[in-house]
């Protein structure tokens, strides 16, 4: 029967010779490679005290995006929603009351809005669809959890930090978005 690729091997059955028989030779060989890559320059990183530089074009946990005031800028007109081929986000609008203009920059808000993590792909869609800037892709990622509920991101945990009220946390969390649009 022919072969479906020319990567199979014969296997050698012949008697193993005295030199073989005692192993010396193969746990040689083996120690060898051990010794080869003892010098060379680690591949293993000491997580999580360090960690790997992610790609410019990495597309991690989605944050929701607040405006220079603090503001949401989410509109909930469920762009996003639409344009995600694993439906992974749900959400319900409220009309903006007097008085909160100081909260939403539109006059339509997202009450709620979830994203199911183990729906989500990162692909970005949400992202593009956007037209308010309000949703980005950031460089952290859903870390692992023990139940399925907890991969249901609310609102809370995707909210980015006030700018005005904490304006360390959002300039960590922005710094990374800043960095990525100059790439
Ligand atoms: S990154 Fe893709 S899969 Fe995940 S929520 Fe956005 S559109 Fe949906
Ligand atoms: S994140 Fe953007 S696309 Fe999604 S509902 Fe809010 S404003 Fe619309």
């Amino acid at each position: 029967m022919d072969a479906l690729t020319q990567r199979a091997k014969l296997v050698d059955r012949r008697p193993m010779n005295w030199l073989e028989k005692i192993y010396l030779w193969e746990i040689f060989k083996g120690m060898s490679i051990t010794l080869k890559h003892f010098f060379k320059k680690k591949v293993t990183i000491q997580y999580p005290e360090e960690t790997r530089p992610f790609s410019p074009v990495f597309r991690g946990l989605q944050v929701l995006n607040r405006d220079e005031e603090g503001r949401e800028r989410c509109t909930a007109c469920g762009l996003c929603a639409v344009a995600c081929p694993a439906e992974a986000i749900t959400m319900e609008a409220a009309e903006r009351l007097p008085g909160e203009e100081h909260l939403y920059r539109e006059e339509k808000y997202a009450a709620k809005y979830e994203i199911n993590m183990l729906r989500c792909i990162f692909c970005g869609l949400c992202e593009e669809a956007c037209p308010k800037d309000a949703i980005y892709l950031s460089e952290t990622f859903a870390p692992a959890n023990y139940s399925r509920k907890s991969f249901i991101y609310s609102k809370d945990d995707l909210l980015i930090p006030d700018p005005v009220t904490q304006p360390e946390e959002y300039a960590a969390a922005k710094g990374l978005l800043d960095k990525k649009k100059k790439s």
